[in-house]
């Protein structure tokens, strides 16, 4: 590096690139290719025009003002020059046309061929002309114009050129200079010294023209050589990008049109960790890393990077699982031994005549997000029972909006009761899709999809507004009405600003806060805590209760506590679920129901199904219940309709 380069090697460098003599891209040679094409077809245009002229100009003279020619045979006899040129450039400009459009494919080969044998007819028929004209004592022209004509014709390498030209200009100088004879005198005509002067200064400036041109065509295929590139790669990893892979794809399967072909989505598994603990730039180095194994693995065979840690390829089914195992083993080999990571992969084969890439990619995606939590399994194939899911999944994520706006959307309330005397103290909103089409829908359907397509704010925001609505329809009417829960995901606080949106609709809706309480779930708070905890903050100062949801389903629970401010701790269901048999479960409710209140914070359990679990909830010092025992989540109207009917009685204390 830095280090001088040898003269020599210099002015040879700079002569090779003068003369062109370096091997060019297939996309530069294409370029050239199609711009000599298209000059072609420019200069034939010219050529038939000429030509129609020249034959118009022979029936004008000859035909009907002087009547030398009488017969068809005779008139296509002295004509037929003009004839074979013309339709020469008719075929040029056709074939190219049709060429520089697409729509026939033919090798590059081809081409040149074509060009060389039009620009040899054009210099034969041109010296012709210009050699009978010229031992009639006129000057040189025919040929000249040709010359220039063939120069534009072939430009290609400016050693071509320089040669080419050249050899034409030796060959006619010494042809005409021997050979001349007048016409008249019969005397040798040659060309004299004045003349060779000039010819050859108009060979020179046509070879420096044909240079230039080449030159300023080699900058521009590369300019837009690099250009498609960066179109079609992906900046990271310089693998191919999705763009690439979609037409990479198609052109596979239409040359392999007899091989079963899979297509894979790969993913690194605790990707997410390794990046954490490594930092950004070791994250990224891992992400090239796989992509260079992928290259390797499927050598041929398309892939590319879509996004983040994940990539796409497609390949044959026969041996396919070998070659993601050997994928599997290098990346593996690759990464340090302190931390577990992995490639997990997706398969789909697409089936019937001719697919959308992009749709069957995405079925690949979705059989390899179900290995997410299976640490044993590493492939996994689209197949029948997934694709009733991802159908689902799919109608999801395109019809939430129309949901939304048609109504589609209920929230239904589950009451919660004081533990010590079990009357309804509160209840929680629940979202229900009440589909025309497809029935009821599961919240542990739609969420997960929601949140993973980032739609999640969608609905919590639609249900937050029934909410209010609903609470405000009641007290309008003077009805009793019971604080609600409201449930936010953890994604809400990026996607959109809860505290707002709260606040917005109290103001609408005319809504006392303490009516409103808000649950976020423990898994919320490892993402981005300092934003959370202003978000809370908020919430809390504009007098909004706080619950903190399914606490005792993740790992973070105990700093939670230490971290955090939330009036109510909600003890996930799994506590109840082997509470009979299990005197450990006992302690353990007991525990943390003490741990709550000596930070400050009440309790509800969910999940209660049984007396005798509420029994010993509010033994332990519980609460708050809610369980199917006290009842499952129901239309608003229901809800109450309980307390009417003496099933639930409406606490006097709703705080
Ligand atoms: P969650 O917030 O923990 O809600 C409690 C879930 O437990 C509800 O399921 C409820 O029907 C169920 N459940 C209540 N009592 C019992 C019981 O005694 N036994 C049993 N086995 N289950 C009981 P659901 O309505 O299917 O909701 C599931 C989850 O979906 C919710 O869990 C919550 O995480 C989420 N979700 C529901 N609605 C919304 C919403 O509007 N926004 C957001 N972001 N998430 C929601
Ligand atoms: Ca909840
Ligand atoms: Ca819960």
């Amino acid at each position: 590096m830095g280090e001088k380069k040898n003269p020599a090697v210099k002015a040879w460098e700079m002569l090779r690139n003068a003369l062109g003599l370096y091997r060019n891209s297939e996309y530069v040679n294409d370029f050239h290719n199609q711009a000599n094409l298209q000059s072609a077809s420019y200069m034939s245009m010219v050529m038939m025009v000429l030509e129609l002229v020249m034959i118009i100009r022979y029936i004008k003279k000859y035909v009907i003002e002087e009547q030398i020619c009488n017969t068809v045979g005779e008139f296509f006899h002295y004509t037929k020059n003009y004839w074979i040129l013309m339709i020469l450039a008719v075929i040029t400009v056709i074939y190219a046309q049709m060429y520089l459009r697409g729509k026939i494919k033919i090798n590059r080969r081809f081409s040149e061929l074509w060009t060389v044998i039009f620009a040899g007819v054009c210099m034969y028929f041109g010296y012709e002309v210009s050699f009978t004209d010229y031992t009639k004592g006129r000057m040189f022209l025919c040929f000249m114009t040709m010359v220039i004509y063939v120069a534009c014709l072939l430009i290609w390498r400016p050693i071509i050129s320089i040669v080419m030209l050249s050899v034409i200009a030796v060959t006619f100088l010494e042809w005409v200079g021997n050979n001349a004879v007048s016409r008249e005198t019969g005397e040798l005509i040659g060309i004299d010294e004045g003349d060779r002067i000039n010819y050859a200064i108009f060979f020179i400036s046509l070879i420096m023209v044909a240079i230039s041109i080449y030159h300023q065509r080699q900058r521009e295929a590369k300019k837009s050589e690099a250009i498609e590139k960066a179109m079609v790669t992906d900046r990271l990893t310089g693998a191919p990008n999705m763009n690439r892979f979609y037409e990479w794809a198609l052109h596979y399967i239409d040359k392999h049109p007899n091989t079963d072909v899979i297509y894979l989505y790969v993913n690194i598994a605790n990707f997410r960790t390794y990046n954490n603990s490594f930092g950004y730039m070791r994250g990224n180095e891992l992400i090239s890393d796989v992509a260079r194994s992928i290259a390797e693995a499927f050598p041929g065979e398309p892939y590319a990077r879509q996004a983040n840690d994940h990539f796409v390829v497609l390949t044959r089914v026969e041996g396919c699982r070998d070659r993601v195992e050997a994928l599997r083993q290098r990346v593996i080999s690759h990464t340090p031994d302190e931390l577990y990571i992995d490639i997990n992969v997706g398969g789909y084969r697409p089936k019937g005549e001719y697919n959308d890439p992009r749709l069957e990619m995405d079925r690949a995606r979705y059989a390899c997000s179900l290995l997410g939590n299976r640490p044993d399994e590493h492939f996994i194939e689209y197949d029948d029972t997934m694709n009733k899911n991802y159908l689902l999944r799919q109608y999801i994520i395109n019809n939430i909006d129309k949901a939304v706006r048609d109504g589609y959307i209920k929230v239904y309330y589950q009451p919660v009761v004081w533990a010590r005397d079990r009357k309804l103290c509160s209840c929680e909103a629940l979202a229900r899709w009440v589909d025309p089409e497809r029935g009821m829908i599961s919240p542990g359907d739609f969420i997960p999809v929601l949140e993973e397509t980032g739609q999640i704010s969608k609905l919590d925001k639609c249900i937050c507004e029934i909410v209010c609505r609903d609470i405000r329809s009641r007290l309008d009417r003077g009805e009793a009405v019971v604080p609600t829960s409201v449930n936010f995901s953890r994604l809400d606080f990026g996607l959109m600003d809860p505290v707002e949106e709260l606040e917005r609709l109290t103001e609408k809706y005319d809504i006392p806060h303490r009516l409103l309480h808000v649950e976020i779930t423990e898994s919320a708070l490892t993402d981005d805590p300092e934003a959370l905890k202003k978000a809370m903050d908020d919430l809390h100062q504009k007098g909004y209760s706080l619950l903190l949801d399914d606490f005792g389903s993740g790992y973070s629970s105990l700093n939670v506590l230490k971290d955090y401010n939330f009036d109510v701790l909600k003890l996930d269901m799994v506590f109840l679920r082997d509470f009979e048999g299990n005197a450990n479960s006992k302690k353990i409710i007991k525990s943390i129901i003490d741990l709550a209140e000596s930070l400050g914070m009440k309790t509800l359990s969910e999940g209660v199904e049984t007396l005798e679990a509420a029994d010993y909830l509010e033994q332990a010092g519980c609460v708050r219940l809610q369980g199917y025992y006290y009842g499952k989540p129901m239309p608003l109207e229901e809800m109450y309709q309980m307390a009417d009917e003496g099933k639930l009685s409406i606490s006097d204390i709703l705080t």
